[in-house]
């Protein structure tokens, strides 16, 4: 039988780091075996559904450019794929084991505090001892049937067995076994408003959508004894299991806001790129090929092992990403790079949106100012900033070199403007040749003498590419810019550098 895996997001939050390597993984199993990917929305869970929740799914994956074969936009041999629309399903699923004697009909009314779909929830019930006290499973099951036929409210409880024990093997962890007396006591399968728990819908639709292999988060770990229960009383063979490490900060706990962004759509507002995410994220815990770090998400999909994947926890490292989307940032050509920088020049309002055919041409020549110095796309308008604003003047101090003086800088100015005065401003190179003639002539290095005409032109000390940012600046804007500086150091020659001397 080919692979079939499903991603099945609750939509209770947004699309975050965890989540969606949860999805990758599966996704690449699925293509590295020529099986199947299914997205399976699990909106069991009403009160904390929100529609903006499936659109910010949507818009993710779209982002991120992978799909699913199945699911609930594309269809399937197996729809609906939306949980809500599947409740009958699982009524007569639950209603099932009920007749088989393998749950049954409680009517204590306890199953408000329950909640869905919180792992921890499980484990609460079950750690402290004070799960479920079984009062109805001694109920004989002609008299509760009467009772829910007068219409008497009810859940459905699976019967955990009161002995012996319940174990599966686990891809990564190995055999796991449980004793049954430690799994939470006959956990609610329908609860008293027909809504399926997520046990019970997990279960069905795993079986009823034929999911070969079941790879989720490790939270979901304590679930499983419960699931391997539910196939054995339905009398259905359990998809194999495979519970993924988690996703830390650097300290050591769970991924949270505490360490920074973790929603996807705040990497994307950054100015990540899809490529370089999924590569890091794939990497979050599974290798692929020693010494190597850079994937195309083909490449993935043929490499992808799922006996690769780390059993340790995966640290999430910002840094190391940020040197990722940095490498994708410089394999974008110019157009791709001027298309995905235009959204934040805009938003800067540098360029119009759309921009017309003058500023498209200004912003291929942009690219290539940025493309090497890029961590992500959102510092774009802080670097070019200087093309487009006055920057400020910064103080005297920054635009002298390194144990040079005030005086000095003043002089390197000087020459600046007299050289750029004979230039052709937008031949870069000749440009660039004639200040290396001068630095020689004046013996000093090129880096001191252009580093006070940085400063003057850009208002920092980095900046891109002098000679070809000044290529594209108007000459006035320079003159005036180098004499301001020349005015703001005029009176102070005795300022040096002291704190590098
Ligand atoms: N709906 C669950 C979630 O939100 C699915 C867990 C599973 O994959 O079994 O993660």
């Amino acid at each position: 039988m080919k692979a079939r895996v499903r991603y099945a997001p609750s939509p209770t939050g947004l699309q975050h780091i965890g989540s969606v390597r949860t999805a990758l993984f599966n996704y690449l199993f699925a293509r590295s075996q020529g099986g199947s990917f299914i997205l399976r929305l699990e909106d069991t869970d009403r009160a904390r559904y929100s529609e903006a929740y499936v659109k910010n799914l949507y818009d993710t994956f779209k982002w991120l450019g992978f799909y699913w074969d199945e699911g609930p936009d594309t269809g399937g041999p197996k729809a609906p794929y939306i949980q809500s629309e599947r409740f009958d399903i699982y009524r007569k699923h639950a209603e099932q084991l009920v007749q088989m004697g393998k749950a049954y009909y409680c009517f204590c009314s306890d199953d408000k505090k329950f909640k869905d779909n919180e792992p921890e929830n499980e484990e609460i019930e079950t750690a402290g001892g004070y799960g479920y006290t079984r009062t109805c499973r001694s109920i004989d099951p002609i008299e509760a049937r009467k009772r829910v036929q007068l219409g008497q409210a009810h859940v459905i409880r699976l019967k955990i067995p009161l002995e012996g024990s319940t174990s599966f093997d686990d891809v990564l962890l190995g055999r796991i076994e449980w004793k049954n007396t430690d799994i939470n006591p006959d956990p609610v399968l329908l609860k008293s408003d027909g809504y399926p728990t997520y046990h019970l819908a997990n279960v069905v639709d795993d079986h009823l959508m034929d999911i070969t292999h079941v790879m989720r988060a490790q939270e979901w770990i304590s679930s499983a004894p419960l699931h391997i229960i539910m196939y054995e009383a339905f009398g259905w063979k359990a998809p194999v299991l495979c519970h993924l490490p988690m996703v830390l900060g650097e300290d050591g706990h769970k991924l949270s806001k505490r360490h920074g962004a973790t929603a996807v759509d705040e990497f994307r507002k950054k100015g990540y790129l899809p490529a370089a995410l999924i590569n890091y994220v794939a990497m979050l815990g599974c290798s692929y090929e020693e010494g190597r770090d850079l994937f195309s998400l083909p490449e993935l999909e043929k490499l992808f092992l799922m006996e690769k994947i780390n059993k340790a926890p995966a640290i999430f490292d910002y840094v190391k990403l940020e040197w990722f989307n940095g490498q994708y940032i410089r394999m974008l050509t110019d157009a791709e790079l001027a298309s995905l920088v235009l959204p934040y020049l805009a938003e800067a309002s540098y360029i119009s949106q759309p921009p017309t055919q003058k500023e498209n041409e200004l912003l291929l020549k942009l690219a290539p100012l940025i493309r090497d110095r890029l961590r992500f796309l959102s510092e774009a308008p802080k670097m070019l900033k200087f093309l487009f604003e006055e920057p400020e003047l910064p103080e005297a101090v920054e635009f002298i070199p390194k144990k040079k003086d005030a005086l000095f800088a003043y002089g390197m100015l000087e020459q600046a403007l007299q050289l750029l005065g004979q230039a052709d401003l937008h031949d870069h190179d000749a440009c660039e040749a004639a200040f290396r003639a001068e630095a020689e002539k004046l013996g000093c290095k090129l880096g001191d003498l252009l580093m006070p005409l940085r400063v003057a032109l850009t208002g920092t000390k980095v900046s891109p590419p002098l000679f070809h940012s000044m290529a594209l600046m108007d000459r006035q804007i320079i003159e005036k810019r180098i004499g301001a500086a020349m005015e703001h150091l005029k009176n102070l020659e005795h300022v040096g550098r002291a704190k590098d001397e």
